[in-house]
């Protein structure tokens, strides 16, 4: 149900196009594919993906001799749902640890990093873990305030120090703290400024190295936050984080908040990593495991 009113903005722009256009051909050729091309880019599922979908189908039509448009509809979501699965075997799910797991979150500033932080501490609670935040963006002004009144909100203990201090530092309270309180898992914030790759490589890695050193195999996610709503944009920007760091998975975040929602495919393909959750609005529940079955029924529900 969340996935289906989250996606309602792509599916609005997306599926109405698909519909109208399997009703009004009546026969698939090659206007029909165009057309498809034209749709599915707008959706920003990316021109590299389309072009690969658009050639699976035409070797689908023919193999089944599909000539009804309409024939075609559900063979699109099952190539959907196949490139997404396509090529290396992805697990949604975080990889817990028996003792303390600790996950890291990167991204650029605004695209929903420490929301995303909030409702998985909500989320992680819920499911009867305790859990520790460790504010780690000591660099953005109300970083700090804003994780705050997310640990009140989910009842979770929020790590600090002065706003400016050396991240790594707060890295080292929040572990022992964790530690100390025998928390399931610590969900660590960092700074988010992409001013050049070289400084947010230093930054990241200095973090990472207390990590490793207090919690030996941790960090055991890094996710990469991307917006949604900026697109390609968007994805050149975590292809310049994942060139600064390992990540382990993405959160796509304000999916609700656009009609491009295909951009799930688009990362997935170009960045070869799962997509893990999705952000589907501002609410502590709006955090759902990404499933791509879901995902593209969600899109033609
Ligand atoms: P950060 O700078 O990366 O930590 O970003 P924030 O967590 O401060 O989020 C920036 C804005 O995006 C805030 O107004 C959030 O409420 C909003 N936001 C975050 N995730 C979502 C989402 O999934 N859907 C919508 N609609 N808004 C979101």
């Amino acid at each position: 149900e969340k996935f289906k009113s989250g996606l309602e903005k792509t599916r609005n722009s997306f599926s109405e196009k698909v519909n109208d256009l399997v009703f009004r051909y009546r026969k698939v050729d090659e206007d029909f594919f165009e057309e498809l091309e034209e749709i599915l880019i707008g959706a920003d599922v990316g021109v590299t993906t389309v072009m690969d979908l658009i050639d699976q189908l035409k070797e689908e039509v023919k193999r089944r001799n599909i000539q009804d448009p309409r024939d075609l509809q559900s063979v699109i979501s099952e190539k959907l749902i196949a490139i997404y699965r396509g090529g290396e075997e992805f697990s949604n799910e975080l990889n817990m640890q028996d003792g303390l797991t600790v996950i890291l979150f990167v991204g650029v500033n605004g695209v929903g990093k420490t929301t995303t932080i909030g409702k998985l501490a909500y989320k992680l609670k819920s499911e009867g873990k305790s859990v520790v935040m460790a504010a780690g963006d000591t660099f953005r002004a109300g970083a700090i305030e804003q994780l705050e009144v997310w640990g009140e909100r989910v009842g979770v203990d929020v790590i600090k120090q002065n706003s400016g201090s050396d991240p790594a530092a707060v890295m080292y309270d929040a572990i022992q703290a964790a530690k100390a309180r025998k928390a399931d898992v610590l969900l660590c914030d960092t700074a988010g400024r992409l001013q050049n790759k070289v400084n947010l490589m230093k930054e990241l890695e200095k973090v990472k190295r207390v990590i490793e050193r207090e919690v030996p195999g941790a960090p055991h996610e890094v996710l990469l936050v991307i917006d949604a709503t900026t697109g390609q944009n968007g994805l050149s920007q975590a292809k310049t984080f994942r060139e600064a760091t390992d990540v382990s998975g993405i959160v796509l975040t304000k999916l609700d908040g656009t009609a491009k929602g295909g951009i799930v495919l688009a990362i997935r393909k170009e960045m070869n990593v799962p997509v893990k959750f999705v952000g589907l609005g501002e609410k502590m529940d709006d955090l759902q495991q990404f499933d791509p079955e879901q995902y593209v029924y969600g899109l033609f529900a």
